[in-house]
C-alpha cells in the first residue's frame, strides 16, 4: 500500500496516474497531513511508501514526518517539494524522510526512485 498526501488534487492526480500507470496498486490519498496521519495508524503496517507534500494544511509535511517516524521507523518516506522550499529538505532528512523529488517531477525518474525503494 502506498499512501499519498498532496493538498493539491493535481498534484494527487499526477502521482496517483503516474503510479497506476506502472502498475503500482493499492494507493490511498489524504488531502492533508492530519487525514495521512489517520490513514497511517488505520493502515499499521500495511503501508510500504509514504511520498508527502511539504506545505499542507492541517499539519504540514514536516510535521507529519516526525508522527509518523514515532509509530514507524523504516517506511522509505518520499517528500514532493517545490524549488521554494528547498531549504527544508535538511529538516526533512533530520526527522526521517528517505528523500524527495522536486515538482514538477518527471514521471520516468519518479517511477525509478519509488521502484528502487519498494524493492529494498
Ligand atoms: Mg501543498
Amino acid at each position: 500500500m502506498i499512501l499519498i498526501a498532496d493538498d493539491s488534487e493535481v498534484i494527487l492526480d499526477i502521482v496517483k496516474n503516474t503510479l497506476v500507470l506502472n502498475g503500482f496498486k493499492n494507493i490511498i490519498e489524504a488531502k492533508d497531513g492530519q487525514e495521512a496521519l489517520e490513514l497511517a495508524k488505520k493502515h499499521i503496517g500495511k503501508i510500504s511508501l509514504y511520498i508527502l507534500d511539504v506545505n499542507m494544511p492541517r499539519l504540514d509535511g514536516i510535521s507529519l514526518i516526525k508522527e509518523l517516524r514515532s509509530f514507524d521507523a523504516s517506511t522509505p518516506i518520499i517528500m514532493l517539494t517545490t524549488e521554494v522550499e528547498k531549504s527544508k529538505i535538511q529538516k526533512a532528512k533530520e526527522f526521517g524522510a528517505t528523500g524527495w523529488i522536486i515538482k514538477p517531477f518527471d514521471a520516468e525518474k519518479f517511477i525509478q526512485v519509488i521502484s528502487m525503494l519498494l524493492k529494498e
